[in-house]
């Protein structure tokens, strides 16, 4: 393949991804943006495989290739049917850990091709070598970081590791301490002679920049996980978010060291994505970006620990009857559905869909409220919701809403908790203050369908459920609203 096609092919992928991050701002031209995404992968991976397998002009290369083409196709073969499977077969709620692993890939890969780069005999021009054993270096500086973190990140949405901050003492000058020492390591790996003078002559690699660029590896590891285990788990999105933005960079720091041009675009536009959204997600959780870079974000020396919803009920909760709250829907002028994880969980958006569908026929004013981190992932109920097909113009943004909640005769609250909860803006004390929230206890009549008094993912109580105007429907969230969609027919 002649450089010009390649350079052609990429620049063809480039614009799609590019499309694809367009497409996928808006959920009317979600699915076309995926489709543009999916192209511009294609193109990039059978670009890469030709360019690979037949270098520049060297037809007689193909032969020598052949091999090549069977261990590229077995591992293109082995990667779709793993990541295909994969993709299928994870639920909605677990798409956040399926993202936190593809970007531990990431990182691996990164850290990888840096340490086979340095150990590639004569890859770098004289003129340049300075900058390539930086690329390297920052390369698998990331990558490390990105892999580590995100496998920390995986074990705290599974809930294989506590979602707890683990709170060392002095944790901010243990990383100032080892990005020092990372930076003192650099010294010594710049200064080092090649690794390969003599082919094959495995003690001069010893004595070369190889023990500097494994300590700082082993370092580097260790800082991804103590980020991140430093963080509590209501603060998870952002970090997921974060750790997607390193996984960009570290990709690009590859596609420097291997010099692919469609590495470096694609990481890039990975990576400052990544970090727009860290950034849109920390104004709208009102937290610092440096909090979250630094970690032990969420874990303010002043936050008292999670409640766990062990705590004894702070106060009298009124239970309701599904008959109870058909009537009250009924009654309304104005209903706004709140959804959550446990709508989610409960896979309840089908039926929830039927009830604003039926509310809306009889003239009454239905809207949705998306909170930016209800669910598990950004997006999550957008996408349920999408999948229900709730019409978009009804489905509003918090801050689109929330001055509506006083004016609104009935709230529904469905499988949600974090994101209504009042004490964000009440207490001080609590883990979650500062976060906005959905204000629903402005509304007449709040009711709250759970299964039971459990807290949400911040682990902390909510006094919504005490108050004198919310109600609580218990039960799973898909049977409360299958029998109340029948309680609605009977009542119309
Ligand atoms: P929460 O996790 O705060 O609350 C969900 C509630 O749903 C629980 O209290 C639970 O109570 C109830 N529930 C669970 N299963 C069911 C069911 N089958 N039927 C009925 N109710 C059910 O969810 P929110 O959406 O309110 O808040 C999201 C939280 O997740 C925030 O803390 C956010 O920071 C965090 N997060 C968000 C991410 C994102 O990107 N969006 C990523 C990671 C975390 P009960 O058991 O009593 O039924």
């Amino acid at each position: 393949m002649t450089s010009t096609i390649r350079a052609l092919a990429y620049l063809v992928a480039s614009l799609l991804f590019i499309l694809s991050l367009r497409g996928l701002s808006t959920q009317e031209t979600a699915i076309r943006g995926n489709r543009y995404g999916l192209f511009g992968m294609v193109i990039a991976v059978i670009c890469t495989a030709v360019a690979l397998l037949f270098p520049e002009g060297e037809v007689a290369a193909a032969a020598v290739s052949f091999s090549g083409v069977g261990v590229l196709a077995g591992a293109l073969g082995v990667g779709s049917v793993i990541g295909g499977l994969l993709a299928s077969r994870v639920a909605m709620t677990s798409m956040p850990e399926l993202v936190a692993v593809l970007h531990s890939f990431v990182g691996a890969a990164a850290v990888l091709v840096g340490i086979a780069t340095y150990l590639q005999p004569g890859a770098e021009v004289e003129a340049a070598r300075g900058a390539h054993l930086i690329e390297i270096y920052v390369g698998i500086l990331v990558g490390a970081v990105t892999f580590s973190g995100s496998i920390i990140a995986f074990g705290k949405l599974r809930g294989k590791v506590s979602s707890r901050p683990l709170l060392l003492p002095g944790r901010h000058l243990l990383n100032l301490g080892a990005l020092l020492a990372c930076v003192a390591l650099a010294v010594i790996f710049l200064r080092a002679p090649d690794p390969w003078p003599t082919q094959g002559d495995l003690s001069s690699m010893l004595t070369a920049g190889m023990p500097a660029l494994l300590a700082m590896t082993f370092l580097a590891l260790l800082l991804g996980v103590h980020m991140v285990m430093a963080i509590g788990g209501g603060d998870m999105p952002v970090v997921v978010s974060l750790l997607n933005s390193y996984s960009g960079w570290a990709a690009a720091a590859a596609g420097f060291m291997l010099s692919n041009d469609l590495l470096i675009i694609t990481g890039a536009l990975v990576g400052s994505s990544g970090a727009i959204l860290s950034y849109i997600m920390c104004k709208a959780m009102n937290r610092s970006i440096f909090n979250v870079i630094l970690g032990g974000f969420g874990a303010d020396a002043g936050a008292k620990p999670a409640a766990g919803g062990s705590a004894a009920p702070a106060g009298k909760v009124n239970e309701t009857t599904v008959e109870q709250v058909a009537e009250l829907l009924l009654a309304a002028r104005s209903v706004i559905i709140v959804p959550g994880y446990g709508m989610a969980v409960a896979q309840a958006q089908h039926p929830v869909k039927e009830i604003s569908s039926l509310l809306l026929s009889k003239g009454i004013k239905v809207r949705y409220a998306i909170h930016p981190v209800a669910g598990r992932l950004p997006g999550h109920m957008n996408v349920l919701l999408a999948e229900a097909n709730v019409s978009y113009d009804i489905v509003k943004e918090m801050d689109e809403i929330n001055a509506d909640f006083p004016s609104t005769d009935v709230v529904l609250v469905i499988g949600a908790n974090d994101i209504v909860n009042p004490m964000a803006q009440d207490d001080p004390s609590s883990p979650i203050y500062g976060m906005p929230v959905l204000e629903v206890w402005r509304a007449a009549r709040v009711v709250m369908l759970k299964r039971g008094m459990a807290a949400g993912y911040a682990g902390v109580d909510n006094p919504l459920v005490y108050n004198e105007n919310t109600l609580m429907l218990f039960g799973d969230a898909r049977q409360s609203v299958a029998k109340l969609l029948v309680a609605l027919n009977a009542g119309g």
